[in-house]
């Protein structure tokens, strides 16, 4: 199976889910940029400062921050396991910089992972979103819930909603997106290491189709 990956697509597309389910499944290493950042915004370090307001209003964090806090992250993270990327990259120089990361890790992406889906589909995935704090760890209310109602189910912390899922704020995430789709979609597929997976599918065949993907 492979085991370094890359999951791209629109905000509420089922990334999160379907990476939550490869880490459980086959131990995978997964990374979420937004989650990430989401946590040194809580943290209130100088690189969350400088995020917070482009999370908040569901703007990309310049490629400049990203780029140096992510290039950070990936130089140093264990991939033993391999690695689960999701939020990032989310622009071509974004890309084309984690290649160069990875090749100097000796870590080439084997497989990307589009999920592709439109807005009505997103819109409502993301609002009835929950996550864990703690963990990241994201759960639906229809879909995918936690056994205890608003608590996780590995670190027992209330569940909370992300401020960026309103509804103007995922138009404005979705809109982003689409800005940025093609040409990193183009690029990967280029590499020949593109499938793309209907988002509106369910949970459950989502992941079977990214696995059948990654084996
Ligand atoms: P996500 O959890 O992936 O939806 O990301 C939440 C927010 O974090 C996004 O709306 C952006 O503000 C920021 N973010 C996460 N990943 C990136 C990235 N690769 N590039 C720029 N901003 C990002």
């Amino acid at each position: 199976m492979k085991r370094r990956i890359i999951l791209l697509g629109p905000p509420g597309s089922g990334k999160g889910t379907v990476a939550t389910k490869l880490q459980q499944q086959f131990g995978l290493n997964h990374i979420s940029s937004g989650h990430l950042l989401r946590r040194e915004v809580e943290k209130g370090s100088a690189i969350g400062q400088r995020a917070r307001v482009f999370l908040e209003k569901g703007e990309l964090v310049p490629d400049r921050i990203v780029l140096q806090f992510m290039g950070e992250w990936i130089k140093s993270a264990p991939f033993d396991k391999g690695y689960l990327l999701d939020g990032f990259p989310r622009t071509l120089s974004q890309a084309q910089a984690l290649d160069q990361w990875l090749a100097s890790r000796n870590a080439p992406t084997e497989a990307v992972v589009l999920f592709a889906g439109d807005l009505k589909v997103v819109r409502s995935r993301t609002t009835g979103r929950w996550s864990c704090p703690k963990c990241g760890r994201v759960y639906h209310i229809d879909s995918a819930p936690p056994r205890a109602a608003g608590v996780c189910d590995d670190c027992s912390f209330a569940l909370t909603q992300r401020t960026d899922d309103t509804d103007a704020v995922v138009r404005n995430r979705f809109e982003i997106y689409r800005r940025h789709a093609k040409p990193l979609a183009d690029y990967y597929r280029q590499q020949g290491k593109l499938t793309v997976v209907d988002a509106a599918l369910s949970p459950d065949e989502r992941f079977a189709k990214t696995v059948a993907a990654l084996n």
